[in-house]
């Protein structure tokens, strides 16, 4: 059910290739950002203080979300110096190129990323009729 799905053409590469490198770059440049604005105020009361806190323990999430994120475009570069890029990590099929170009650090074709997705809700669903199961033990319990 795969076949339908063409190899990347050279031209397609080059276009996923440069946007994970521009995405790269914007990544090192707010980077920069965070870094001038983790700099600490001098003479900052409590108040200011705790607002410091809040505000640096939303740019370090952010930051590693960011770092999370260079990490998959570095993998994703990668995968084009050894020609792997665009395949499925799972199928080995090819990833379509419009799913790329949303995502261009995709690993799986949407058919293995929507089985992924649904073993997740169905693990979510199986832990909620497992609690659920609780709670109806305790009300006969209680009858
Ligand atoms: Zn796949």
């Amino acid at each position: 059910m795969y076949d339908n799905i063409k190899p990347l053409t050279k031209k397609q590469l080059n276009t996923l290739k440069s946007k994970l490198l521009s995405d790269k770059e914007s990544l090192v440049f707010s980077e920069k950002d965070t870094d001038l604005s983790l700099s600490k105020p001098e003479g900052s009361d409590e108040v200011e203080q705790s607002i410091t806190d809040y505000t640096n323990s939303h740019l370090l999430r952010f930051r590693n979300r960011e770092a999370f994120y260079a990490k998959k475009i570095e993998k994703a570069l990668k995968k084009f110096d050894l020609e792997e890029y665009g395949k499925c990590d799972d199928c080995g099929s090819w990833i379509k190129f419009e799913r790329l170009m949303a995502r261009p650090t995709a690993e799986l074709c949407i058919f293995c990323k929507e089985e992924a997705e649904r073993d997740e809700s169905n693990n979510f669903i199986a832990r909620q009729s497992k609690s659920l199961g609780k709670v109806v033990d305790l009300t006969g319990m209680m009858a």
